[in-house]
């Protein structure tokens, strides 16, 4: 696409999240991305203009020139698709008005073939959790474990989708053994937790990299947008699915996005470390009784109280107690009660949302400023360690509840 960008030399990821989507800027003599806002654009040739919507049409394929209508493309959108790509390390990326247009194109692009079996590893975000299971666009799910997922698959099986770290546990799946137990249907690896600067699922074996871009990739709590990453093949039956259903991503979230992506690798890389420090600090709180961290890091942490987690969100100060992630501020909340609210309840604990879960997104602040704010919302709720016992598995229902 850009003629100055030399693939045979590599770039390191910090190197691309500033320069990804922007090589031809100084050609055009400017050094910020320009901002089209245009929803049509002139043209006096029809017939060319009718070449171009058949090649469109037919092939999926990214027009060359300038968009007829802003639901085909969009030149802001597009620096943001190519950067991206770059960072996930595929062909090509379609971004959506949301993550969760991002999925149901996804989904709807696999329907149109016939495939609309889906074989999925919980927990899943709760809304994605929600759009397979509830079967508003038909798709059939089989929920199973990453060691049942080969098993799973049946003729008619169009994904296979997981989260890793999953929302809310920050559980891991192996992409790479999932990806092999996948054979050729296309796996679906949810990395808005990850974000390409700690995992890129794509050198893993997974076809589909999703991101809700609404999290880390805007990184500041100011823009909705969701982001496939895939192989071109893949993308042009997205952009056909976009262009038929309209969840496109407005051409100034577009811009907000490319913006954010330049300060992906510092804003993760920052608070990964705070958040890695608040886990040792949790680790050994007796009021405490399990804390949750992946492998691969990162500025999730979600951990179980003894005491009630009601009390411990009523509590923060300086935390905002919200739901969403991967802003600059720090976040908590209960999942339970919020983000996987819409899952029930009984899908909700076997998948290991504890009633007693709360899960925070570390932001940018001082460590010891989050330290304190923290451990005086979690006096709020004294813990009856006595009583509770310790184990990995608790179930809300076996607890007793904190007097309050
Ligand atoms: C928030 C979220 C989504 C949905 O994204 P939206 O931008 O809110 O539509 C999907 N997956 C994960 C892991 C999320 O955290």
């Amino acid at each position: 696409m850009y003629m100055d960008y030399d693939a045979s030399t590599p770039r390191a990821l910090a190197t691309e999240a500033v320069h990804a989507g922007r090589e031809d800027l100084a050609e055009l003599g400017l050094h910020a991305p320009p901002l089209d806002l245009s929803t049509t654009y002139p043209s006096y040739d029809t017939r060319a203009e009718a070449a171009r919507i058949d090649e469109f049409a037919t092939t999926g394929a990214r027009l060359e020139g300038p968009p007829v209508y802003a639901r085909l493309d969009n030149p802001t959108t597009a620096r943001f698709e190519t950067a991206l790509a770059r960072l996930e390390g595929t062909d090509s990326a379609v971004a959506f008005a949301s993550g969760m247009a991002a999925l149901t194109a996804v989904l709807l692009a696999r329907a149109s073939l016939g495939l609309r079996h889906v074989v999925a590893v919980r927990p899943l975000y709760g809304c994605s959790d929600h759009l397979l299971n509830a079967g508003l666009l038909g798709t059939e799910v089989t929920w199973t474990d990453p060691a049942g997922i080969a098993e799973a698959i049946r003729p008619d099986t169009g994904l296979v989708m997981v989260e890793s770290p999953a929302n809310p546990t920050l559980a891991e799946v192996d992409i790479r053994a999932v990806a092999h137990a996948c054979g050729s249907v296309p796996l679906l690896v949810d990395n808005t937790f990850a974000t390409p600067v700690l995992q890129r699922p794509a050198e893993d074996g997974a076809r589909i990299v999703l991101h809700s871009a609404t999290k880390y990739l805007g990184g500041h709590g100011d823009v909705m947008g969701g982001v496939v990453a895939c192989d071109e093949e893949f993308a042009r039956v997205l952009r056909q699915v976009r262009f038929a259903t309209g969840g496109v991503l407005h051409p100034l979230a577009g811009y907000l996005l490319l913006r954010g992506l330049a300060t992906l690798p510092v804003r993760v890389r920052a608070a990964s470390a705070t958040a890695a420090e608040l886990v040792r600090r949790l680790a050994t709180d007796p009021r405490i009784a399990r804390v949750h961290y992946p492998r691969v890091g990162g500025a999730m942490v979600s951990f179980e109280v003894y005491g009630d987690p009601h009390d411990v969100i009523a509590g923060v100060r300086l935390i905002t107690p919200a739901v969403s992630l991967g802003s600059v501020d720090t976040l908590i909340q209960h999942p339970a009660s919020i983000s996987h609210r819409i899952v029930a309840e009984g899908d909700r604990r076997s998948a290991g949302v504890s009633d007693r879960l709360l899960r925070m997104s570390v932001g940018l602040e001082d460590v010891e400023d989050l330290w304190r704010d923290l451990t005086q919302a979690l006096s709020a709720s004294p813990a009856d360690t006595a009583r509770a016992p310790r184990t990995a598995d608790d179930s809300a229902a076996e607890l007793p509840r904190a007097g309050r």
